[in-house]
């Protein structure tokens, strides 16, 4: 793998600003912001009316936090142009989410919002060192889907030359890759995963390809999957961040350090908020991302709550830019269980059973209430040489799992071991958690 960390910016000025005068343009774009949908967008009027806002209030960065949270479903209720703050003739560009509940969430763009949207890409490419001299295949899906397009007009900003391939098709994929010389990847991690797999059966050796670098995003992934990535293919593999709600990737990259995603804080300012009250942490705590956009013109989104659950990071970092990190997101706040006062996610739980030798990936956590006090009860399935072995052994490994839980999350639990291929499969959004207490509510 190749050895060096120093990273490119493709708006150097831009990207390592000092903080100060960060602060100042995030302040003047915030105003315009506020201003532009207070004028144009109906909701927001609205919106800051029933809560008695002028949109002139905003006199410095921490005003902010006056200003009421847009969720998702406010797209869905103004479905489906709603919060468009231009009109229709100034928007060059749809795209909408899957929307796997309700109705699909519809984004719009202008041609200035194109051209901040490729200019964002570019500075993400440039963060892996992907330059003109790059043959990119790009395998999201191009269509509605912000991860084709999106990616698409940067790389072709940066001059790399772009095969627009989008998804499926694995067999030509790689023969595309191996013929076409591909030397960039881009691609949802679990794809690149797959056609590690399918490029092995093929026959196909690392040594084959040109490939160099792998620039993963469009779903949560674990470092422990950026090594097997970045082994297979002897590549580095970066992860990247965003959300077609405020634009689609592009809003936060990782450089070369593989630290946590920069965020483009000239376009988008970040908090993060406590997800029960609602309230703004300190800086460096852990809490859900809510980012608000400084420079939409089609769709101004004030105080979006992501839902998606990480912390900033406030140390500097050592590839020069000045922009905070935020680390790879640990879960979403709606998956949140809140056990004995303690917010516990089940992911937490997941990595802690994916560190223990013997336990296998498939469990279920069990909450209820005994008198006043909440009660976590952790099934896992482990293998079957572990679970015919005998009792000391068995008592050894559910004191294990106990103690790892209990330093990980901060709550105790029992655990209980069953066999392999016991606990239900899920295809789609695993339901791993059942909460009695929903049906048994604390009594007085
Ligand atoms: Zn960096």
């Amino acid at each position: 793998m190749p050895s060096t960390n120093l990273t490119l910016m493709w708006e150097p000025q831009l990207e390592s600003m000092e903080r100060s005068e960060l602060e100042s343009l995030q302040l003047q774009r915030l105003s315009e912001t506020v201003q532009r949908a207070y004028h144009q967008v109906p909701h927001y009027r609205n919106l800051f009316e029933e809560n008695a806002i002028a949109p002139d209030s905003i006199q410095s960065i921490q005003d902010i936090r006056k200003l009421p949270f847009t969720v998702k479903d406010h797209f869905r209720q103004n479905y489906p142009y709603g919060m468009f703050a231009v009109p229709m003739r100034d928007i060059v560009r749809i795209h909408s989410s899957s929307g796997t509940t309700g109705k699909p969430t519809v984004v719009g763009y202008t041609r200035r919002d194109l051209d901040t949207w490729s200019t964002l890409i570019a500075r993400l490419l440039s963060a892996s060192n992907v330059t003109a001299d790059d043959v990119i295949q790009i395998a999201f899906g191009y269509g509605l889907f912000t991860g084709g397009f999106g990616l698409h007009y940067g790389a072709e900003k940066v001059g790399a030359s772009v095969i627009p391939i989008s998804s499926g098709n694995t067999q030509k994929q790689l023969m595309i890759m191996k013929d076409y010389l591909t030397t960039a990847l881009i691609c949802t991690p679990s794809y690149a995963m797959f056609l590690a797999e399918a490029m092995e059966q093929a026959g196909i050796r690392r040594e084959d390809l040109r490939l160099r670098t792998g620039l993963f995003g469009g779903e949560p992934w674990t470092d422990q999957m950026r090594r097997q990535i970045e082994e297979r293919f002897n590549i580095h593999a970066t992860d990247n961040y965003g959300l077609s709600e405020v634009m689609g990737p592009g809003v936060a990259c990782e450089c070369l350090e593989k630290k946590g995603m920069h965020i483009n804080e000239d376009h988008f300012y970040p908090e993060i908020i406590d997800p029960v009250s609602g309230e703004v942490l300190p800086l460096g705590e852990m809490g859900e991302l809510v980012l608000t956009t400084l420079t939409r013109e089609a769709l101004p989104v004030i105080r979006y709550r992501t839902r998606d659950m990480t912390r900033l990071i406030p140390e500097p970092c050592a590839c020069g830019r000045s922009f905070l990190r935020m680390e790879k997101p640990s879960g979403r706040s709606d998956d949140m269980l809140i056990i004995r006062g303690v917010n516990v996610f089940p992911t937490q739980i997941e990595e802690v059973l994916c560190s223990i030798e013997g336990c296998e990936p498939h469990y279920k956590l069990v909450v209820d209430r005994q008198g006043s006090l909440d009660v976590l009860e952790v099934l896992v399935e482990v293998n079957e040489h572990l679970f015919f072995d005998e009792m000391k052994k068995q008592n050894a490994l559910v004191k294990r799992i106990q103690q790892e839980i209990r330093s990980m999350v901060g709550v105790s639990a029992t655990v209980k071991l069953v066999e392999k291929k016991t606990l239900e499969r899920f295809e789609g959004k695993s339901k791993r958690v059942v909460d009695k207490r929903i049906q048994h509510p604390a009594q007085g």
